[in-house]
């Protein structure tokens, strides 16, 4: 079994340490919950894997749970608790060369009644080719 590390703002003992500067003695403030670690006195905030906020118990395993729960109970000490999970944000960036002066890549050309219409499958950017109505240039 794998144990969390103590919460490193509260040194374990889950109750709020107000600092006070660094030439001065924390104060402790016995009626207050650590913020970092809701009072478990365990590191149990953004971690990779989810703890336990009683016992501290690591569920290595914990990409098998679901993204959140209101009532998730503990394998190791039986006792309740909630968690949820945090997603973080990702970018992925293409280049779109036709937005910085190359001509479009324009896609298949669809045929509608009144005109034709073709749309860039870089910028999504779309073309509308009106037909000219009674040009029968070309056809004799
Ligand atoms: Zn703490
Ligand atoms: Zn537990
Ligand atoms: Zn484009």
């Amino acid at each position: 079994m794998k144990t969390a590390d103590k919460c490193s703002s509260c040194k374990g003992t889950g109750i709020y340490h107000k600092y006070k500067g660094v030439f001065e003695p924390e104060e402790i403030v016995p009626d207050k919950k650590c913020p970092s670690c809701y009072g478990s006195g365990f590191n149990n905030r953004y971690t990779d894997s989810l703890v336990c906020p009683y016992c501290g118990y690591d569920e290595e395993d914990s990409w098998e749970t679901a993204d959140e729960s209101y009532n998730y109970e503990c394998a190791n000490c039986h006792k309740s608790f909630a968690f949820e999970t945090e997603h973080t944000r990702t970018f992925t960036s293409r280049r779109v060369e036709c937005l910085n002066g190359a001509p479009h890549r324009l896609g298949k050309r669809q045929d509608f009644e009144a005109y034709y219409y073709e749309r860039c499958q870089d910028c999504g950017h779309s073309v509308r080719t009106p037909k000219v109505v009674g040009d029968t240039k070309g056809e004799g």
